[in-house]
């Protein structure tokens, strides 16, 4: 039997991959496209859309109190979990439909296998079947890491696992304090869980500014997380009602389910990708240079294989670039200043540009400019939410440089707030421009006095 012969063959419908799969076909390439699992990958099947659909069905809790304050009256609420999953997955098969058509549309053949890298230039399938190729797309994401290495880790689940729960957890341990950990955290709290978080650092969300840190700890300790910082569990031991975690402070604690929620890494064992002469770095990520090239000159990568910025909208705009530059004859690299990012916590996290601790390291000069106010709704729900604002100005400059929000809709804000920042926007724009009344986004133009001027 002859081998079927592509110009790119990629690995991994996720995002990236299929983004670059789908330009680079309508650039004329001829593409297949290689994928295990679902066609959408992390992102639509069991990360991002799912998690938010979560998310905000848990903060219906908050508008069901909310409420009354309004003059509302709402008869007990009750939540159904088999309800919920299965009009999530309702979605995600929809969103994963219409992946599989673009593709489809696109001229891409959709292969449902998982495939390897025999060489270069070839690529087997799990049937055995062989094609060659001149180029290969790796975009085979990441997986999550189980960790720590104790005693009994094999009973907890990762987050692949938690969205398909056949049985809602009444009491809930997310070890890790990253990302996963607040947001999964924060849904089952909200949906009704027991929920605690036991983690290495004194505060959740490492590298974020520290005063965002410092109010996510509170709000969600207010809203009856538990946490038990610096006190990472050290055995899981299976009970007859669950599962008892023993932490590195001595307490213990028994449980339903246990999220590890502690950190991916990129998915290429297996690959064969050494041997085709890419080189890994230590964690097992591609190594590339800007343009997304390995070390292997036929073979590329682009997304959370490659380990850099891990996230959507960053796969997609690598894909897209790859594709426009190896098939489409356009030399375009990536623009990675200014990347926005967002923790769907509850209050919510939007952030973009420095932390406070990093602007005071790079800039000789930096003003601190925060504000924290009571939203509207809460004034008459009568909850204590507050909504914490910080700018970071380069002294130097008077470009802002950093902008963090803590609140409903942080994530939103900051998306808008990125634009400016990439535009370099200096603090005087900002004053210059008017605000829009009354909204929470008012006070990032309303800051006149800054809290503190750091000189280095
Ligand atoms: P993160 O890297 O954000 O967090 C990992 C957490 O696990 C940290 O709290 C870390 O602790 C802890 N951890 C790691 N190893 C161990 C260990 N051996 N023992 C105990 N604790 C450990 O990873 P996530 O899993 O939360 O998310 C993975 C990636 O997915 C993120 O980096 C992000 O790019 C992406 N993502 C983005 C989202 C978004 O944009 N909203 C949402 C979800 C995921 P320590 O701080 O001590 O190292």
């Amino acid at each position: 039997m002859s081998q079927r012969e592509f110009d790119l063959i990629v690995i991994g419908a996720g995002s990236g991959g299929v983004r670059a799969a789908r330009v680079a076909a309508n650039h004329g390439a001829r593409v297949a496209i290689a994928e295990e699992f679902r066609v959408g990958g992390t992102c639509v099947i069991r990360g991002c859309v799912p998690k938010k659909l979560y998310v905000l069905a848990s903060r219906f809790r908050d508008a069901f109190d909310d409420a009354a304050g309004f003059g509302w009256s709402v008869e007990a609420p009750r939540f159904d979990w088999p309800r919920l999953v299965a009009a999530k997955e309702k979605e995600i098969t929809r969103l994963e439909g219409i992946y599989a058509q673009n593709l489809e549309r696109a001229g891409v053949e959709l292969i449902r296998q998982r495939a390897v890298v025999e060489d270069g230039e070839t690529v087997r399938f799990a049937n055995g079947e062989m094609a060659r190729t001149k180029t290969i797309l790796i975009a085979t994401g990441g997986a999550p890491v189980m960790a720590p290495r104790i005693p009994g880790i094999e009973l907890a689940i990762s987050s692949n696992e938690i969205f398909d729960l056949p049985t809602f957890p009444k009491r809930l341990l997310v070890i890790g304090a990253g990302y996963i950990a607040v947001e999964f955290a924060g849904v089952f709290g909200r949906l009704g869980s027991e929920t605690h978080m036991a983690f290495r650092p004194e505060l959740p969300l490492r590298g974020f500014d520290l005063d965002l840190r410092k109010r996510l700890a509170a709000a969600m300790t207010e809203d009856g997380v538990t946490f038990h910082a610096a006190a990472p569990p050290i055995a899981l031991e299976k009970t007859c009602r669950g599962v008892l975690a023993r932490l590195g402070n001595g307490a213990e604690l028994e449980v339903d389910v246990v999220l590890a929620a502690t950190g991916r890494r990129p998915a290429t064992a297996g690959l064969g990708l050494e041997q085709a002469g890419a080189r890994l770095s230590g964690d097992g990520a591609v190594i590339v240079d800007a343009r997304a090239r390995s070390s292997a000159p036929s073979i590329y990568a682009v997304g959370d294989v490659t380990d850099r910025i891990n996230l959507t909208p960053v796969a997609i705009r690598e894909g897209q670039a790859f594709a426009d530059r190896l098939f489409g004859g356009r030399d375009v690299e990536v623009d990675y200043d200014s990347v926005p990012s967002a923790v769907f916590s509850t209050p919510e996290i939007g952030t973009v540009g420095l932390t406070e601790e990093e602007a005071t390291r790079r800039f000789a000069e930096v003003a601190v400019f925060e504000t924290a106010f009571r939203p509207m709704l809460a004034t008459l729900s009568g909850r204590g939410a507050r909504v914490y604002m910080k700018l970071l100005v380069d002294g130097a400059s008077d470009r802002v440089v950093g902008a963090h929000i803590f609140g409903p809709e942080a994530g939103e804000m900051v998306q808008l707030v990125a634009i400016a920042l990439r535009m370099r926007a200096t603090k005087a724009d900002f004053d210059a421009t008017m605000a829009l009344h009354p909204t929470m986004a008012e006070e990032l133009v309303t800051m006149r006095a800054p809290a503190r001027i750091f000189r280095g």
